[in-house]
């Protein structure tokens, strides 16, 4: 297993149906060493599922932490925004309460997918810019202008500590569309929930 950073079992992946996604997550209090441990989980978890980005609540903790990786993803039109300047270099990078402070009028519709609705994808239109701020782990707070995949996953991942999924944001036929997949999803989630509590 290369590159795991954290020496725990990997919690298993949260899915749509179980409750905890649909839970508004706590502030995180004090960046104490536990918060640190549990942030090595959630990027290990990432890159185990193959994710360009994870909110805590994905793996089972109500608590407004997310990690994210779009480092390599395909930057957006030049030049990088200030956030992606900072961030893209460090990820992938742990944001503790992060808040989008406001959203530019302009919108793109991009196709999302997530890991906690697998095998699932759809449409969804959101602002391209944003003013995120948040804190790092190493206690350094950020407010800055971000755009292309950075700020189009921030909004994914935040929306998780509001207890908001991509789906909730499609269109109508778009939702119609993968309504029958999401279902199945949700009767699934909910037989696992009951059959291990
Ligand atoms: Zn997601």
């Amino acid at each position: 297993m290369p590159n795991r950073i954290s020496t725990v079992a990997l919690p298993p992946l949260r899915t749509y149906g179980d409750p905890i996604l649909r839970r508004k997550a706590a502030p995180v209090g004090q960046i104490t060493r536990e918060v640190a441990d549990f942030a090595a989980v959630m990027m290990d978890a990432m890159i185990e599922y193959d994710g360009v980005g994870l909110a805590a609540p994905q793996i089972g903790r109500s608590l407004r932490l997310v990690v994210i990786n779009t480092a390599l993803a395909k930057p957006g039109p030049a030049p990088l925004s200030p956030g992606e300047m900072l961030l893209n270099p460090r990820m992938p990078v742990v944001l503790i309460n992060p808040e989008i402070l406001s959203a530019g009028a302009e919108t793109a519709t991009v196709e999302e997918g997530c890991l906690s609705l697998p095998g699932i994808h759809g449409d969804v239109t959101r602002p391209q810019t944003i003013v995120l701020r948040a804190r790092l782990l190493d206690g350094e707070s950020i407010e800055l202008p971000c755009a292309g995949m950075l700020a189009r996953c921030a909004q994914h991942e935040i929306d998780h500590l509001d207890g908001i999924v991509f789906s909730d944001r499609l269109s109508d036929a778009g939702f119609a569309e993968v309504e029958p997949a999401l279902k199945a999803l949700e009767k699934q989630t909910r037989r696992d929930l009951k059959r291990h509590g």
